[in-house]
């Protein structure tokens, strides 16, 4: 969850691919995409906001990129316990918690992390504001993944966010995908 503030509305708010669900993406669509890891978001993209359970799909979904041999971490702006049990339920897999998304040194640090180059590391995440702009601005791959549902926590600031991300998204074309 992250009270984002900077809600600028600029061509790094576009992401390079869309999907509906992370479970959608598959090794081979890395591959293509240049993609030797990704990284992935917590709320939104593999669980409900602030929930403390998996979506259907996303362990098998990561233990098949894991075998095929792309790496998977979590990369998230939620704090540090969330996050190690997300890590778990993944079967301990890197994650950086409280990342400060859209930072981009969020980004440089989880390539470290994945001993690959940022431009090699795909980011999977479901908010324009914080995956996609920080993605775009570290020069790393950025993939949308649709959201679920509105969020609990700060609903009023999230709903107002989700408008400007949906507005954008049609006014740069991406409207039926989105
Ligand atoms: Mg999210």
């Amino acid at each position: 969850m992250t009270h984002t503030k900077d809600l600028k509305l600029s061509d790094d708010l576009i992401p390079k691919y869309f999907y509906d669900s992370v479970t959608d993406i598959t090794p081979e669509d890395l591959r293509k995409m240049g993609a030797k890891a990704v990284a992935i978001d917590v709320d939104n993209t593999v669980s409900y906001d602030g929930a403390f359970y998996l979506f259907h799909g996303v362990r098998a979904w990561v233990k098949r990129l894991k075998s095929e041999g792309i790496d998977v971490m979590i990369l998230t702006n939620t704090y540090k316990l969330r996050a190690k049990l997300f890590s778990h339920l993944l079967g301990d897999i890197p994650y950086i918690a409280g990342a400060g998304k859209p930072k981009k040194e969020a980004f440089i640090k989880a390539a470290g992390k994945l001993g690959i180059n940022v431009s090699e590391m795909a980011m999977a995440g479901d908010q324009l504001f914080t995956d996609i702009r920080g993605a775009n601005n570290a020069g790393a791959i950025a993939i949308r993944i649709k959201y679920r549902k509105p969020e609990i926590f700060l609903y009023a600031h999230y709903k107002h966010l989700r408008a400007k991300e949906k507005d954008f998204l049609n006014e740069k074309g991406y409207g039926d995908i989105a």
